[in-house]
């Protein structure tokens, strides 16, 4: 940065609320608290380990919240922390290694440069648990660009919105309905800063967004090498519906939502310009950030992700919210209405984020080929002329970021196999290769080790979640008691829309007992939030609710209250593998049997979304991506074909044991899965694509 800044970009702020708690910790943890203010602990090995050893119990209750561990542990434990030489030395090394990633050079590619770096732009962010901006595979997946980017030394800046209620908690009660809650975030306890000018007061933007000139401060976040910069309404200058902007995410009036729209696309672009930064490439990661091309005046920059085959992932407004929205902004209200229109002249059609997004950028791409493909169809009336071929929209597959979802023994395992840089090299196949040589008693030895410490979570999880919503002490306690660690687990967990067709496994309730029985049983653990006004999406939670009093059914199938990223993060490294039925073609790629692969967990899925550029016949299992219109047909008959091969296929190879005990063709099978999924599916192989692909090419150029 020219060193006539005005900000400092926030680094200063990080480094002074860092100097602040390490001051108020013994002096020996201090490395700790500066380690603290960069996220980049979170995947650093050994680094969520170095805060748990302050004190493990209060590191639970704090949600893994490094800031509140060190600002709320009593002083005898910092006492006793800072007088252990062991996990002092351990401290110094988290900060050392920290530092050094984030003093390498960068590496310029193409249009990216230092003065000029990618700006992206998204709604929601899923880098940690205890930084709850985040709903669900959307956030997940921007934290993973964002962490492969730092450890590509990528130049990019992220913008979001700082949510200070975040994204709902979710208990259900005893009618198996979802209750939602939430739970007000203290920004002084996270691992950010509010950027300040030079007198020390905070750097604000501001944006007029319905009749009100909204000011936000920003805050600053680092992300290893990565500075993520979250917009905050809560300012005393703005009336409470202007600060009610930044209270929940994805809040469900729309207006509001609107709001949050212009504050992240308008508001992120002025923030962009106080801070001095041009961005070479702006990339708007969903259509919430469209109206970033407000600020943009041309669309030379603007490249765009659509996320979602599914109309209502797709906003739209009414051309009298819009007006309303941007009538303080200086903008041809009327050009901008026909913009995000699929056919301008239709003046009843509502206006689309996608639409304007797709219409105001270089370049756009969906996130699988198979979505690209859908995508294309989806959007072809804004091309009249085009064939659904040549719709300027592609695909760059998404990937997920090996560091963040490998468990720690599997990461040893592939740490002795695959040599020291292996992560480095992820997205090369060859480097996988010394998989073939892993012994089957070494890999096995792992998955076990792996899905013993998810045993032991939902056992503890499984009672709590039901005693709390009072049902009977025997139930509660049952799961607790079954929950095997040498019984085939089964994982859905996902958002809970009725398209991801989470009862498929219980539509045949006599052949689903039949998998749950026997002396080869399987046991299945659920997870997953439906948006608080999808009713259908609860009416599914109810029916799996519904099911509980049958015989074994209690024992073992069990859904966890609350799904979030830590969650995730459990059940993809401890589930033998992961079911996923959603109705084709509304999966727009899907993640969660990528993290699970990279742990060594077979899939099992409709071919839709990633999964038809994975399946190989030799690394999961397969049910027909096919549409079909006749969705109660299709649903019998996906129903059948996921019975049959969890009767006849899954259930006797991960039983089918030698005299060692070891299934060998399972095994077989995680091999190929590894070497697959492995290369092909890491974030390192998605962000090549996008800065070759995408970035700096104008492979589909909408222009
Ligand atoms: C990975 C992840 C997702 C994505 O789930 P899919 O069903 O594969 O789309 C959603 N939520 C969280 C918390 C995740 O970590």
């Amino acid at each position: 940065m020219a060193s006539c800044a005005p900000v400092s970009l926030g680094r200063e702020d990080i480094d002074r609320a860092a100097e602040a708690l390490a001051s108020r910790v013994p002096t020996p943890l201090a490395p700790l608290a500066r380690a603290a203010y960069n996220l980049r602990w979170s995947w650093t090995p050994g680094g969520a380990d170095a805060f748990s050893a302050v004190d493990p119990q209060r590191w639970e209750l704090c949600g893994e919240n490094p800031i509140r561990l060190l600002t709320e542990a009593p002083p005898e434990a910092l006492g006793r922390a800072g007088a252990d030489a062991g996990l002092v030395q351990r401290a110094q090394a988290l900060e050392e290694s920290i530092r050094a990633d984030v003093a390498r050079p960068t590496e310029t590619t193409g249009p990216a440069t230092d003065e000029r770096p990618v700006s992206f732009f998204c709604a929601e962010y899923g880098v940690h648990a205890s930084l709850p901006v985040y709903s669900g595979g959307l956030g997940a997946l921007a934290g993973d660009i964002l962490k492969e980017s730092s450890d590509r030394a990528l130049p990019l800046v992220a913008v979001g919105l700082m949510y200070h209620q975040g994204y709902f908690r979710q208990r259900i009660d005893g009618t198996g309905w979802q209750q939602e809650y939430w739970l007000e975030t203290d920004p002084d306890r996270l691992p950010a800063a509010l950027i300040t000018t030079g007198d020390g007061t905070p750097l604000t933007v501001s944006v007029p967004i319905n009749g009100e000139d909204v000011v936000a401060q920003i805050w600053r976040v680092d992300i290893g090498r990565i500075a993520l910069y979250l917009l905050d309404a809560e300012r005393p200058e703005n009336s409470h519906l202007a600060r009610w902007t930044s209270s929940q995410l994805y809040v469900g009036d729309p207006v509001t939502r609107l709001s949050q729209y212009v504050l992240l696309g308008v508001g992120g672009m002025r923030a962009l310009r106080a801070l001095d930064i041009d961005p070479g490439v702006v990339h708007l990661n969903e259509g919430h950030a469209a109206f970033v091309s407000l600020e943009l005046g041309d669309s030379e920059r603007t490249v765009f992700t659509t996320h979602t085959p599914v109309p209502a992932g797709n906003d739209s407004y009414s051309a009298a919210e819009v007006v309303d929205a941007l009538a303080g902004l200086d903008v041809d209200a009327d050009a901008l209405v026909r913009s995000g229109r699929t056919h301008p002249d239709d003046e009843h059609e509502p206006v689309g984020v996608t639409q304007l997004a797709l219409r105001t950028s270089r370049a756009a791409n969906g996130v699988s080929r198979r979505h690209g493909e859908v995508a294309r169809e989806m959007w072809q009336a804004i091309w009249p002329d085009r064939a659904v071929e040549d719709v300027p929209i592609g695909h760059v597959t998404n990937g997920v970021h090996v560091p963040t979802w490998v468990g720690g023994p599997m990461r040893g395992l592939l740490d002795r196999h695959l040599g020291d840089d292996w992560l480095d090299r992820a997205s090369d196949p060859a480097t996988w290769d010394p998989v073939d040589s892993i012994p089957d008693e070494e890999l096995w030895a792992v998955r076990r080790e792996q899905r013993s410490a998810l045993v032991d979570y939902v056992r503890d999880r499984s009672a709590a979640d039901r005693l709390s919503r009072g049902e009977p002490r025997d139930y509660g306690e049952a799961a607790a008691e079954a929950f095997d660690p040498d019984v085939l687990t089964v994982g859905f967990a996902r958002r809970l829309a009725t398209y991801k067709r989470l009862t498929l496994l219980i539509s045949d309730p006599a052949r689903a007992l039949g998998l749950l029985t026997g002396d080869r049983p399987i046991q299945i653990v659920l997870a997953g939030k439906a948006h608080p006004r999808d009713d259908d999406g609860k009416r599914l939670i109810q029916a799996l609710f519904a099911q509980r009093g049958a015989p074994e059914v209690g024992r073992r199938v069990i859904f966890l209250h609350d799904y979030d990223l830590d969650m995730a993060a459990r059940l993809v490294r401890g589930c033998r593998g992961g079911v996923n039925g959603p109705r084709p073609p509304m999966e727009a790629s899907g993640t969660s049997g990528m993290k699970s692969a990279v742990n060594g967990g077979l899939n099992l899925s409709v071919l839709d979304g990633w999964w038809p550029e994975a399946y190989d016949g030799s690394n999961g299992w397969a049910l027909s991506g096919e549409p079909d219109a006749d969705h109660g047909a299709q649903d019998a008959r996906d129903a059948a074909e996921l019975y049959r091969l969890l009767e006849d296929e899954v259930v006797p190879e991960f039983y089918g044991r030698d005299e060692s005990g070891v299934p060998r063709a399972w095994l077989a099978r995680v091999r190929s899965s590894l070497k697959t999924i492995g290369p092909g599916f890491c974030a390192g192989r998605m962000l090549a694509d996008y800065v070759e692909q995408v970035y700096a090419g104008a492979a589909h150029a909408v222009r």
